[in-house]
Parts: C-alpha cells; sequence; structure tokens
C-alpha cells in the first residue's frame, strides 16, 4: 500500500494497526473466494481493481470530491434515495458492513443476540476501521427492523452527522404518505447540507443516472437467465455489492461492457457451470461486502446461483423510477412510488415478497432455493417460514439456512448444502 494512502488513513483517524488486519482478511478472502474460480469474465478485471482499491483510490476520489465541495452521504439501507442525494452534487455511499469487528467492544453497546450485520456497523465505527463512514459528511439510519432502530440509539452519540430517516412498516396509503414526507425532510436535510436546492433538471438528471445503473445490473440479472449461465453468483454478487460504493456512471459503464462479453457467451453456449449442475435463487437478508460466505459453499458445492432475493440484488434495484414528472413535486412523488415497493421483511404483511421469490425461481429457472437468515435477524428468519411453505405449495424445493459471519459453521452448512445440492440433482 502506498505513503500517500496510509497518511490518507491516519488523516481519517483510522486505527492503522486494525486496519491493516481487516485489509489482510478482506485481502485473504477475495483470492480464496473469488481469484480462484475458473472461467470468469474478462471484465471482472474491473471490479478486482475496485476491491484491490475500495480502501485506497475510491476513497481519494471521495476526499478530492470533498474538497471540491461536494457532501459525502453514507446509508445503511436502500431505502435512501440516491437520486435526491445526486441532485443536491452529493454522493451516495453504502455503508453496511458483512464482517464483524471489534465485537467486544459492540457487546457493550448492544446484546450479543443481535444480527451480524448491525452489530458489524457499530463494530466498524468502534474500531475505527472504514474510511466511508470516517469520510461521510451525513451518515443516515433508518427506522425498518427494531434491531437497527435501537442500534441508531447506541451509534449516533458515537457520529456528529447521523440523521435519522422514519419508515413506514405498513403498505397503506397513510404508509405511503409517510415515506413522501420523510422524503421530503430528507429532501430538505440534504439541501441544507451542500447549500444546492435540487431543481427540476438535476432531480430529473439524478434520477436517470440512477435508472442507467439499475438497468445495467437488470440486464445482468436477465443475462443469468440463460442455460448454462454465463456468471458465477459470486460474480454477479460482487457487482451488486460494488454498485454501492462506485461511480455511478464508472459502475454503469463497466458492467454494460461485461454485459456485452455475456452476450458473446451465450451466443458461443459457453457457461461457468457444467448445464448439468442445479440452478439455485438465493433468498433472504442482504449480503454487504465481505460477506461471501454462503454463495461461496453453495458455488463450490456443484450448483450455480442464478440470482438474488435480496437487498443486495434485485430486491434493491428491481424498480425504475419515472422521470416524466414535470415538477420537482411530481418527481419526488414517482421517487416515492418506486421505493415503495420494495418489499423488505419489515414490512407487515409482505405477501409482495412471497410473490415475488416465486416468480424469480421460474424466470431465472432455479432448481431450488435456498432463504439467507442472518442469525437473530426476526424479520427474515420469521418470514422463512411462508416463503418455505409457499414455495411448497409451488413444488419448488427449499432449504432454510440461519446463520452469522463467522466461518465455525462453515463445514456443517457444506454438509448441509452438499445434500440439498444432491437432492435437487
Ligand atoms: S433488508 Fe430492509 S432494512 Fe435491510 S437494506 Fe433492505 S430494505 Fe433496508
Ligand atoms: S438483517 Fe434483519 S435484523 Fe439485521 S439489520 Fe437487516 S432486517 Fe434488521
Amino acid at each position: 500500500m502506498s505513503e500517500e494512502h496510509v497518511s490518507m488513513w491516519k488523516h481519517l483517524g483510522l486505527n492503522l494497526t486494525a486496519h491493516d488486519a481487516l485489509l489482510k482478511v478482506l485481502g485473504d478472502a477475495y483470492t480464496d473466494i473469488y481469484l480462484a474460480q475458473k472461467q470468469r469474465p474478462d471484465g471482472m478485471a474491473y471490479f478486482d481493481f475496485v476491491m484491490s482499491e475500495v480502501h485506497g483510490l475510491r476513497i481519494k476520489e471521495l476526499l478530492d470530491e470533498k474538497e471540491q465541495g461536494r457532501k459525502i452521504i453514507g446509508s445503511y439501507c436502500v431505502f435512501v434515495p440516491e437520486e435526491i442525494t445526486l441532485a443536491a452534487n452529493a454522493t451516495l455511499v453504502g455503508l453496511c458492513s458483512g464482517a464483524d469487528f471489534a465485537m467486544e467492544e459492540v457487546e457493550k453497546y448492544l446484546p450479543r443476540n443481535t444480527c451480524a450485520l448491525i452489530k458489524s456497523a457499530l463494530g466498524f465505527k468502534l474500531g475505527k476501521v472504514c474510511p466511508y463512514l470516517e469520510s461521510a459528511d451525513m451518515v443516515v439510519g433508518e427506522n425498518t427492523c427494531d434491531g437497527k432502530k435501537k442500534a441508531y440509539e447506541s451509534l449516533g452519540p458515537l457520529l456528529d452527522n447521523l440523521y435519522v430517516m422514519d419508515l413506514p412498516q405498513v403498505k397503506s396509503d397513510q404508509g405511503r404518505t409517510l415515506l413522501r414526507s420523510e422524503y421530503e425532510r430528507f429532501k430538505v436535510a440534504v439541501q441544507d447540507l451542500t447549500s444546492v436546492t435540487i431543481t427540476h433538471e438535476s432531480l430529473k438528471k439524478a434520477i436517470q443516472t440512477v435508472n442507467a445503473k439499475r438497468m445495467a445490473l437488470h440486464r445482468l440479472a436477465r443475462l443469468r437467465k440463460a442455460d448454462p449461465v454465463p456468471i458465477s453468483g459470486l460474480d454477479a454478487l460482487l457487482a451488486n455489492q460494488v454498485s454501492f460504493y462506485d461511480n455511478p456512471a464508472r459502475f454503469t459503464e463497466s458492467l454494460n461492457k461485461i454485459c456485452d462479453e455475456l452476450e458473446k457467451r451465450i451466443a458461443a453456449n459457453q457457461g461457468v457451470s457444467p448445464k448439468k449442475n442445479p440452478r439455485i435463487l438465493m433468498a433472504g437478508c442482504p449480503m454487504a461486502v465481505p460477506n461471501w460466505k454462503l454463495p461461496w459453499i453453495v458455488e463450490t458445492s456443484g450448483a450455480v446461483i442464478v440470482g438474488e432475493e435480496s437487498c443486495v440484488g434485485e430486491r434493491g434495484i428491481r424498480n425504475l423510477t419515472d422521470d416524466t414528472g414535470t415538477t420537482v413535486d411530481e418527481l419526488m412523488d414517482a421517487i416515492t412510488d418506486r421505493y415503495f415497493k420494495v418489499d423488505c421483511a419489515i414490512f407487515t404483511p409482505n405477501s409482495d415478497r412471497l410473490n415475488h421469490i416465486e416468480e424469480m425461481a421460474k424466470d431465472y429457472q432455479a432448481d431450488g432455493v435456498i432463504h439467507y437468515g442472518l442469525q437473530f435477524c426476526q424479520p427474515y428468519t420469521m418470514e422463512a417460514i411462508p416463503v418455505e411453505n409457499a414455495l411448497d405449495t409451488k413444488g419448488i424445493p427449499s432449504l432454510r439456512i440461519e446463520t452469522d459471519y463467522g466461518m465455525e459453521d462453515a463445514g456443517q452448512l457444506k454438509t448441509r448444502i452438499e445434500a440439498f445440492i444432491e437432492m435437487l440433482k
């Protein structure tokens, strides 16, 4: 790592020893899981580079943007509209954390039986290892599940810039009204932060930029419907994960290049996994970097993942925002309508999600569904039961997995997953 990077991290107040340890774990996992794959598309070299510089060049870019007066906003959830931040000349970065860190410290703030994702978010702050978090001029917390809501009460005093957004839990007219007013309040807060007034033109342009990114991800998703599938689930997951950190225009261009390559592979009947290997749809909790454990186990056990029903996947990107409104208010309405369709398990009832999983299993020609719930995540582990029942009535085999970020259960998971895959064959 360059001296310039080290001095940048020092300047951000990172704990350099702990940060080195994190980069080592990240680098080793990436080599063992990603670089060990065979027949990866050449275009994935872009994502390899992005990951090798995820705490380096990308942070430098963000700090350069800050020097030029641009603000950085961090978010933990796909309900925070990137359109609004871009329209006010701010950059949105995902902060969702996918690794355990500073757990002893974390458990002074949160009970042990809190989901790994929430613990990780707090651990990255307490361990001072996340340059995105330390670069952010505003961090947005959202009232989704109870765990996150209460954790923001502990995180707030550790940050000087936490903004809490309320969210509905029911898809009713009142729920939509709440979301609309919270997005309005967020728009005002972002304008205050950036001193930039959002105009019809800037909001429309921002919507188009984010739509283009989502369309490239839709294109990737569509190409995974081919049999044999031209890209691994691990690589497709990585593209979705990087979409939360990268410059949106550059990301869109790079992903579209990979899609061009995948189209050629499909035309040549070239796949990453033999046709006989079962096709798996993953459904459930989001997988943030570097949470690659489960897909890695699945894809080294004789199956291939063809889709993710997840916020780092189709739940997060599936709908576009209508950009035809002629006023800021109309565009804000369209943004509300788009996000109100996100079928997170915090909603009750949430039958849309059950229908969507069934639809995805059919569309992606999945032989089976693996439902991934993070241990202690009530919304998703509870919803896993109706999901399993709904799939059962349609004759779609499924497997319910509950796990965390540790590797202790990797052997046991592999045994269960191999048995499931064998059964699908
Ligand atoms: S699962 Fe729910 S709380 Fe988590 S990122 Fe998605 S929408 Fe937000
Ligand atoms: S994984 Fe579950 S418990 Fe954890 S933050 Fe997401 S919804 Fe909340």
